[in-house]
């Protein structure tokens, strides 16, 4: 099949587009430009479209399969949960208890779990349940953060020159009372923190924040931001939610809580957990999720039909089995610094100013002056008709880097050393020739 074998020369894009709102199932999967993409194969390091052009792969899916496509490994795993069993909905399975023991054993803050399908539905859950427990209204979050599709963290990512600093949703059709119980404050600036709880700190519930903002690329956190928050919250009784969707199991086995040192009351999972498979997780202080017993008559409910389903919790399974017995941190993180060096050597080669940067696993190239960006501000001077331009023209060197401002990159296990030279050969042609 090819993208043009479609009945009367109809091509499978365009029948997409009949009967698909858009032609895709999720935003910012129809590209600019790559409108006609229909994607067949993936393995490894790579994907295949319809009409078989191969593409080296450092969009992965935005970020889950950190083992590289279609691992084998994880692909037995789900095969063989599914000799045994599938979703009966009652109960719990030896698997959910064995994945929630790990998560548990792995991240600092977790000592109670819940699974979930998705991110979003983890980070939902994070604010409902701070609601419930303070009894109180306001969320704050970072300005760049995305923590899913929900009303109440639906505003403020990447947003216009003119629309920071006012609420910016991404979509309409939320509430206005939705949107004014979230706070937009600015990431890394402790004083906007500090006088926020001063103001509203009897109202907050909760603060949920990307503990590195990877929605945008990569904002390191200063050490102090995140102590700031840990301070804060505890002082005025308000829930510390560390978003961990992107940099759990990615960064490390315990998240950026046990390379920060500083530990939220909750936690959200997803993407890497599974190495594709859909699962969210919600996890922290045991007092916290107690008020989730899925019980009748508990405070705060929690549901989900899928939730815990055993071929994705085999996936989970296989997948942190795997981070464990294997080097994965200690390659991906060695092709990260390969790559970063080679493209920052290659820029200033060309006399382009650029800040690459990233951590472990993860790099991208603003095309800008340095010093490297600490908050979403510093990013509206990223040049984005090069970021974008560049990207478009990696396909013709067999690379896929999602073509879209402030996107990151993610190098897998599946990655090898001759993958990130060409990689940074191609980053060299692909900018020379955005600039002619
Ligand atoms: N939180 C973060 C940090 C994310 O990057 C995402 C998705 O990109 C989410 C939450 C939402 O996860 P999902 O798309 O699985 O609902």
């Amino acid at each position: 099949m090819n993208s043009r074998s479609a009945p009367s020369g109809v091509t499978l894009a365009e029948r997409a587009r009949r009967v698909i709102p858009g032609g895709v199932n999720s935003g910012q999967r129809s590209i600019p430009g790559l409108t006609e993409m229909v994607i067949a194969r993936a393995s490894g390091a790579r994907f295949w479209d319809a009409d078989g052009r191969q593409y080296t792969d450092y969009h992965a899916a935005f970020g889950p399969p950190l083992l590289g496509h279609n691992d084998p490994d994880v692909n037995a795993a789900v095969a063989e949960a599914g000799t045994r069993v599938d979703l009966c909905g009652v109960a719990v399975t030896h698997g959910e208890i064995q994945l929630a023991e790990t998560l548990a054993e792995l991240v600092p803050s977790i000592e109670k779990v819940l699974l979930t399908s998705t991110g979003s539905e983890a980070t939902f859950h994070a604010l409902r349940v701070a609601r419930a427990a303070t009894g109180r209204r306001l969320v704050v979050k970072f300005q760049g953060c995305y923590h899913g599709w929900h009303d109440s963290v639906s505003l403020n990512v990447i947003s216009a020159p003119d629309r920071v600093g006012v609420p910016d949703p991404i979509s309409t059709g939320i509430l206005p009372e939705v949107l004014d119980a979230t706070l937009v404050l600015r990431f890394n600036d402790v004083a906007a923190v500090r006088a926020a709880f001063a103001a509203h700190g009897d109202d907050i519930a909760a603060v949920i924040v990307e503990p590195v903002p990877h929605n945008v690329g990569c904002l390191l956190p200063d050490q102090e931001f995140l102590q700031a928050l840990r301070d804060e919250c505890t002082r005025a009784g308000s829930v510390l939610v560390f978003d961990e969707v992107i940099t759990g199991f990615r960064h490390d086995l315990g998240g950026w809580q046990r390379i920060s040192g500083v530990t939220p009351d909750l936690t959200t999972l997803g993407k890497a957990i599974a190495n594709g498979y859909p699962i969210g997780a919600l996890g922290g202080r045991a007092d916290l999720m107690d008020l989730f017993s899925t019980r009748p008559g508990a405070p705060a409910f929690f549901a989900g039909t899928y939730n815990g389903h055993p071929a994705v919790v085999a996936a989970a399974l296989a997948t942190l089995g795997k981070l464990r017995a294997e080097p994965v941190h200690e390659h991906v993180y060695r092709l990260g610094e390969r790559a970063r060096a080679g493209i920052a050597e290659a820029l200033a080669d060309l006399g382009v100013p650029a800040v690459v940067t990233g951590h472990g696993s993860v790099f991208v190239t603003y095309f800008m002056p340095g010093p490297a960006p600490r908050s979403y501000d510093d990013l509206l001077r990223n040049d984005a008709g090069m970021f974008i331009g560049y990207r478009r023209r990696m396909p013709e060197h067999g690379i896929f880097e999602l073509p879209l401002n402030l996107k990151r990159n993610h190098i897998s296990y599946a990655h090898t050393d001759a993958d990130i030279d060409h990689l940074v050969e191609a980053t060299r042609a692909a900018v020379r020739d955005t600039l002619a």
